[in-house]
């Protein structure tokens, strides 16, 4: 019978370790997690910092002793691997708890380290006292123990990806005055940043000192005090460093396995590297961008799971393949919710690819049905052949479900113009009779078959500017919140009468609230001998970036 070992006993690692029972009774499987516990929730953290989460024992979903006796495996927590001899095909390890070292052989080694919290050499860094990053059960229990006994009034969260987000929201939470600070120009890596303006709009309105475009360039006063790029001074009584992970590679790297550019372990499609018995999963590996099949690394729970669960199959002949990973996610980032799937514009732009984009703002249900919220949703496709590149949802309603649909059907290989197609559950608490994601695909269907054309929130200024008429279709009072430079107010139900106020022989540029009743005008106008065009999303999509 085979001996398996697996580094690592968390997400990728425990489920690893479970099908691979659950495939051999006759197995000798051991699992080596060098931190004190296997199998935590590390994204139920931040909920119990925040005290959502009470009970730390929920935290800990399966613990070596009940891992062991189902599985009949040894579960050594507090054991680090140091080395791996591939020759020998044997590994080295340091229990942790009595500093002993040993020899373990193998017949297959499935590697999961994870990553770890990047942590630069900034100015200040090793005197900073109170600076935190958040990775384990033991790095929750300083920053709550922290929070618990020194009640901090002020924390600096310097990167605004989905941890430091969630730990922003979960630190006010518990009284704490928060201020993020985020170098690029936008939070939320996987949206792109009209889609971000929401929720940088809701950060404020939710008390959060939001400063983008901004780094961190010293810690002075052990930490107390943080210093930016651009010259702000903001004195805190903690920091929480979340600007991101690197996959854990010393390992992998030493044993020279081949790794990839930005330092994931690199695997085939069965998980293997290229030393035939060493596997590697989860966010330690380089995978397949589903969506454009570059290599990237995406560090999230799904692809660990799934991974952990194909390695055992492919370790015992199972028909079983990783086909690359979408990068499906999703974030409450206080009453919103957050969602992505596949490629945004600014990864395709990266590459050189082109690609169209449609926003709608559906109502999240029924609008007659109480509690009704509009979701914004975008969609990044390919005008030519309908490929779905992507999908970004933010609203705080429904969210999850429609980029789980589209999620769906790109795995499934559908088109922009199957969307319309889907048959959803509908009844007012829940949805629509035309859903979100039907709305999203008529829309981008539009565009496919040449009904309507359109132009971007970021490309409308210059051509209002620019002289070209630009109409606003929306009734008066809705003018109040705002409206485009330039732009003439024609209603949409008085604009047959008013004809003749339009230039003929000029494009005519429309829009309205949300996209919809624009589409509507350029119908008519384009009926009409007129050319038109239409500006996405309307004014919401164009208000909230700016
Ligand atoms: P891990 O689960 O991190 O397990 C790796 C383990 O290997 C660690 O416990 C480590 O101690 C151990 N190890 C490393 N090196 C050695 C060694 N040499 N010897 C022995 N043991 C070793 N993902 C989502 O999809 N949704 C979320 O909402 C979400 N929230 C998150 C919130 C937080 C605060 C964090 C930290 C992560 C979150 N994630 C989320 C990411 C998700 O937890 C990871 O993608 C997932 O855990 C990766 O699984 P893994 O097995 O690769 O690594």
């Amino acid at each position: 019978s085979k001996k398996i070992i697996i580094v690592g006993g968390v997400a990728g690692g425990s489920t690893a370790a479970a099908r691979l029972r659950r495939l051999d009774e006759q197995a000798e499987i051991i699992l080596l997690e060098k931190g004190p516990y296997i199998s935590f929730a590390n994204c139920g953290l931040p909920y119990y910092i925040g005290e959502t989460i009470q009970d730390r024992n929920k935290l800990l979903v399966q613990t070596a002793e009940g891992m062991s006796a189902r599985y009949n495996m040894q579960v050594r927590t507090s054991n680090e691997v140091t080395a791996i001899d591939r020759s020998a095909k044997s590994i080295t390890v340091t229990n942790l708890e009595t500093g002993e070292t040993y020899q373990e052989s193998y017949d297959e080694l499935i590697l999961s380290p994870g990553a770890r919290p990047v942590v630069p050499p900034i100015q200040g860094i090793q005197e900073a006292e109170e600076l935190f990053t958040l990775r384990s059960v033991p790095d929750t229990d300083r920053i709550k123990t922290y929070i618990d006994e020194q009640h901090p009034k002020h924390a600096v969260v310097v990167g605004g990806g989905f941890i430091g987000l969630e730990m922003a929201e979960n630190l006010r939470e518990r009284g704490l005055d928060v201020t993020i600070i985020e170098m690029s120009s936008q939070v939320m890596g996987p949206i792109d940043y009209e889609m971000a303006s929401i929720i940088h709009q809701h950060l404020i309105d939710k008390g959060i000192q939001l400063i983008l475009d901004d780094g961190v360039q010293a810690f002075e006063d052990h930490g107390r005090k943080v210093i930016t790029g651009n010259g702000l001074e903001i004195n805190t009584d903690m920091i929480l460093l979340s600007i991101g992970v690197r996959p854990e590679n010393e390992l992998a790297k030493n044993a020279g396995l081949s790794i990839g550019e930005r330092g994931g372990i690199q695997v085939n499609d069965q998980l293997q590297t290229n030393d035939p018995h060493i596997y590697a999963i989860g966010d330690a590996i380089e995978v397949k961008d589903y969506t454009n099949g570059q290599p990237t690394m995406v560090p999230l729970a799904w692809p660990a799971n799934r991974q952990g669960r194909i390695v055992a199959d492919a370790i015992y002949g199972r028909k079983a393949a990783y086909h690359g990973t979408l990068g499906t996610s999703i974030a409450k980032v206080f009453d919103y919710t957050v969602a992505a799937t596949g490629n945004n514009e600014k990864t395709l732009t990266k590459l050189g690819v082109p690609y169209d984009v449609v926003h709608v703002h559906p109502a999240s249900h029924a609008g007659y049905y109480p509690e009704a919220k509009s979701i914004a949703l975008k969609l990044v496709f390919d005008k030519e052949t309908g490929n779905i590149y992507g999908a970004q949802a933010v609203g705080m309603d429904g969210v999850d479900k429609r980029i789980d649909v589209i999620a769906t059907a790109m795995k499934g290989g559908l088109t922009v113009m199957d969307l319309p197609d889907l048959e959803l559950a509908y009844a007012p608490p829940y949805s629509s009779a035309k859903d979100p994601v039907n709305m999203a695909g008529y829309t981008a269907t539009n565009m496919v078959e040449d009904m309507t054309q359109t132009v971007q929130w970021h490309e409308i200024d210059a051509i209002a500017k620019n002289g070209d008429t630009l109409v606003d279709v929306r009734n008066p009072h809705e003018l109040e919140q705002g409206y485009i430079d330039g732009a003439i107010n024609i209603p949409l139900d008085d604009l047959r009468d008013r004809l003749d106020e339009l230039p003929a022989n000029e494009t005519i540029y429309v829009y309205c609230q949300a996209g919809l009743r624009g589409y509507i005008a350029t119908r008519i106008l384009d009926e009409s001998g007129f050319h038109t065009i239409n500006l996405d999303g309307g004014w919401n999509t164009y208000a909230a970036a700016y």
